[in-house]
């Protein structure tokens, strides 16, 4: 992409509304524009970002075993007084009503959408286990949307959900998205803890949060200082290897993590001192075990083995892409901007012409744009007429994981100067072993 035929509105000025830093700098990057309170159009830096999370979350969802489907935005009142949560979900649900005064809401999440579908057209234990997923809008009409995207009102959810025979059953299933999570956050450059999370009703242990741990959090998290350092598991794990996958799961489960509300004072206090991490956290991610609570009051029954009707077992798993996105960035920015994972960087290269219109600079940049694109790297070429200083604010904030700078001194030598964003370290040399290093 050349940035002066790119769409990349900069803000010079710190807008005053955003409070946290994710949120100043999205919207300072040209990432995202607010059009209501907690309502956003993703700007196409923005867009970008959130593609390369939702390829990763598909990625994994994938090698998990589930299935993408897309289920609309709008939904029927009539499904939710079918499980019961019309009336109960209150306030934080948008309800619409069309021209024919049918009553319709804008989804907040898909339980009975999802259960509707199963329902129409799964008949027998043999087809289980199933898991269905989509990633797709939500709204949730929240007290105090704020922080940007972290908690905005219409935001991205990716949600499956699982389908089994039995509690058995339910819990490969669970293990399976548990460990597809430990895979998804790791790739896409994040260390997100799972944390025992409060299962209301149901009961039981069947309820993860991931949390990143960020100063901004809005929950305070308690966990043992190794699950900092935890390797994910690795893309050759075998998701139909029960066993296997269960001890992923214990392991990761046998250290102390938490949130406020299932927290345990006393066994936090019994670990090493030097092991207790309390702090702010981030929820990026939820999975959840609820047995029958919907498959029951909505009819989703299956044919056993032995022809009895049996209510399917089911779990849901959510991710938030547009939440990630702010919470990559709390996690990972200093002064001068943003800092990119690898993984979801909007562009890995910033190259960076420092003087449009000399001829030699400008084959030396075409040359190197040119090589990049047919090495599949995603480069952003600043071809603008804007001063050096403005440039290399600019590629700062907007925080690519690496800069290849091209001015007329270093090329009389042959050379390009290369920046890691990350380290800040400089080095000096040729354009072929540029594009080795950032290739
Ligand atoms: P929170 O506790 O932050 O309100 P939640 O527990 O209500 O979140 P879930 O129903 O578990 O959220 O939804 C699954 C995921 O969707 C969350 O883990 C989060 O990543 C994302 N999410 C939820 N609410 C929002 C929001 N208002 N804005 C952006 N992402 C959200
Ligand atoms: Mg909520
Ligand atoms: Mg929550
Ligand atoms: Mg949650």
């Amino acid at each position: 992409m050349r940035l002066s035929r790119y769409f990349l509105p900069i803000l010079r000025e710190t807008p005053k509304e955003a409070e946290i830093v994710s949120h100043r700098l999205m919207l300072r990057a040209g990432m995202i524009r607010q059009e209501a309170a907690g309502i956003y159009a993703l700007l196409p830096l923005g867009l970008r970002v959130v593609n390369k999370i939702n390829t990763i979350i598909r990625e994994e969802q994938n090698r998990a075993g589930a299935i993408e489907l897309l289920m609309p935005t709008i939904q029927s009142a009539d499904l939710w007084r079918e499980s019961g949560r019309y009336d109960d979900y209150g306030k934080e649900m948008l309800r619409i009503k069309d021209r024919q005064e049918r009553e319709m809401l804008y989804g907040p999440t898909n339980e009975e959408m999802i259960t509707e579908i199963f329902r129409a057209y799964v008949r027998s234990y043999k087809d289980l286990p199933l898991n269905l997923y989509h990633i797709q809008w939500k709204f949730r009409d929240e007290i105090r949307p704020r922080f940007g995207l972290m908690r905005g009102r219409e935001f991205l959810m990716k949600d499956a959900y699982s389908f089994d025979l039995d509690q058995a059953g339910a819990q490969h299933s669970y293990n399976k998205m548990f460990v597809a999570y430990l895979r998804t956050f790791a790739r896409l450059g994040l260390t997100a803890i799972p944390m025992v999370a409060d299962t209301g009703p149901i009961g039981g242990n069947l309820s993860h949060e991931f949390i990143i741990l960020a100063s901004t959090g809005e929950s305070e998290v308690f966990c043992h200082r190794d699950y900092l350092s935890m390797a994910p598991p690795s893309a050759g794990t075998d998701f139909d290897d029960k066993a296997g996958l269960q001890a992923i799961v214990d392991q990761w489960t046998s250290l102390y993590a938490a949130t406020e509300e299932k927290h345990d004072k006393a066994a936090f206090d019994a670990l090493p001192a030097d092991k207790q991490v309390s702090a702010r956290g981030i929820e990026v991610g939820h999975i959840f075990y609820f047995g029958t609570k919907y498959s029951t009051p909505m009819k989703a029954v299956v044919a056993g083995p032995d022809g009895s009707l049996i209510p399917v077992h089911g779990g849901s798993y959510g991710i938030g892409p547009t939440r990630v996105a702010g919470a990559a960035i709390e996690a990972s920015h200093d002064e001068a901007g943003i800092i990119w994972p690898e993984a979801i960087a909007p562009f890995k290269v910033g190259l960076i012409n420092l003087k449009p219109g000399d001829s030699a600079v400008d084959a030396a940049c075409g040359d190197l744009y040119l090589q990049l694109g047919a090495k599949g790297v995603d480069v952003l070429l600043d071809d603008t007429d804007e001063r050096p200083g403005g440039k290399f604010a600019k590629m700062d904030l907007i925080g690519l994981p690496w800069q290849i700078i091209v001015g007329p001194k270093s090329l009389a030598e042959g050379k390009v100067e290369v920046k890691n964003r990350r380290t800040g370290e400089r080095q000096l040399l040729t354009p072929s072993d540029a594009l080795v290093l950032v290739s």
